[in-house]
């Protein structure tokens, strides 16, 4: 059998086959050492490695398995999500124009409004789901990039990767998907004409609530972007330290099989609240109600991942107090983690205009009946 047919599942558990050199061990040994040896003539004693700044045997088997996870031909860890977004806005040029999916994860949007202020780049937001605002925003303003998140957080919407790599590429723009909340598991962003896709490495692809860390993959390697965003890297030192790769390395070897039992928690759960009477609406892309279920079919394979939001059909108050009363989910931010969380979205970004009656939830690994029998409890003790 050759590598190349070798599926995620199995390119995780074995950590990409890595063995440690020195001991012989199934488990890579974290090199914590930030310098490296030369030899008498002055030769580095491992020509990969001269000093710490991303010169890192953890850093690269990391990165070895996100891409081979990615079906990309290279991969860079980044400190954090945003320091991988911000790689990637730092390549465009003083002065030029982006259009940016409007309603996705909140701390990208801010961050990005205001370094276009600052680098007076033109910067247009929408609504990407919607095929003819994006073809014409890529005709009309010529974008030099355009960022899309799909599924987007905490909107849960779905947007076309194969119609915007077209629109991107039609105006030579360069398309950057945020596929954090499908992960490489469910969604090859690449495959479907990303050009560089980006992923918080915080979340399902670590798994475990304890890295923060980003990833950009990419299969042009030898465009003037990708040179610049690895110099950068490099010389900026934005760069993870060996012990969070490690933990990354870790937490991937069980990303196939934490996604596939996410998924499927999650869809038993969307079902369970789709049919509540106290709640109005549920945000999934696995349930056919949802406008972007067709898509998200397509584009997605072996499920429909972990985050969803649902809006509490009574007040403000009524939606804290369902939050209030959950015993199994833990009530903090984030998502894709082993454990269920539940967040109350309008406290964190009230500046959005997101509704107050919103929860959103990242569905763990537990029991499903467990976590269904915790919702029902909280919502019929706040209306019953
Ligand atoms: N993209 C999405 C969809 C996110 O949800 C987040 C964080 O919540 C980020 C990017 C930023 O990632 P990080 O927190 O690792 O910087």
């Amino acid at each position: 059998m050759t590598k190349k047919t070798l599926k995620p599942a199995t390119i995780a558990a074995r950590a990409a086959g890595a063995i440690d050199q020195t001991s012989g061990g199934v488990v890579p040994s974290i090199q914590l050492s930030t310098t490296y040896a030369r030899n008498s003539e002055y030769a580095l004693i491992n020509p990969d490695n001269a000093y710490g700044r991303d010169d890192r045997d953890n850093i690269r088997l990391a990165e070895t398995i996100l891409a081979k996870l990615e079906n990309a031909k290279e991969s860079l860890l980044f400190p954090s999500g945003m320091a991988a977004t911000a790689a990637v806005f730092r390549t465009i040029p003083n002065k030029s124009c982006v259009v940016v999916q409007t309603n996705i994860y909140w701390g990208t949007l801010k961050w990005i409004q205001a370094f276009c202020a600052r680098r007076e780049i033109e910067l247009h937001e929408l609504d990407t789901p919607d095929n003819s605002q994006l073809k014409n925003a890529c005709e009309n303003y010529k974008p030099a990039l355009v960022l899309i998140e799909t599924p987007s957080n905490p909107w849960l919407k779905t947007t076309d990767i194969v119609f915007a790599s077209k629109c991107a590429k039609s105006v030579g723009a360069l398309l950057l998907v945020d596929g954090t909340a499908a992960t490489p598991i469910l969604t090859k962003a690449l495959d479907l004409g990303a050009d560089i896709v980006m992923q918080s490495a915080t979340k399902a692809i670590n798994g475990h609530s304890d890295v923060l860390a980003g990833v950009l993959s990419t299969n042009a390697v030898d465009t003037l972007v990708w040179e610049e965003i690895k110099t950068d890297r490099h010389d900026a030192g934005a760069v993870l330290s060996a012990f969070d790769a490690w933990l990354l390395v870790r937490g991937m070897r069980t990303l196939p099989l934490r996604m596939e039992r996410m998924c499927s928690n999650a869809q038993k759960v969307a079902e369970y609240l789709e049919k509540h009477p106290h709640i109005s609406r549920v945000l999934y892309p696995g349930l056919p109600s949802h406008e972007g279920y067709k898509l998200a079919s397509s584009q997605m394979t072996g499920g429909y991942g972990c985050l969803m939001s649902f809006l509490v059909n009574g007040s403000p108050d009524d939606a804290l107090k369902v939050a209030g009363n959950l015993h199994l989910f833990h009530r903090a931010t984030s998502l894709g983690g082993v454990e269920s969380l539940v967040e109350h979205r309008h406290t964190i970004e009230p500046h959005t205009g997101i509704p107050e009656n919103l929860l959103r939830i990242s569905v763990g690994i537990e029991d499903a009946s467990d976590l269904i029998s915790d919702l029902n409890q909280a919502l019929n003790s706040v209306f019953e």
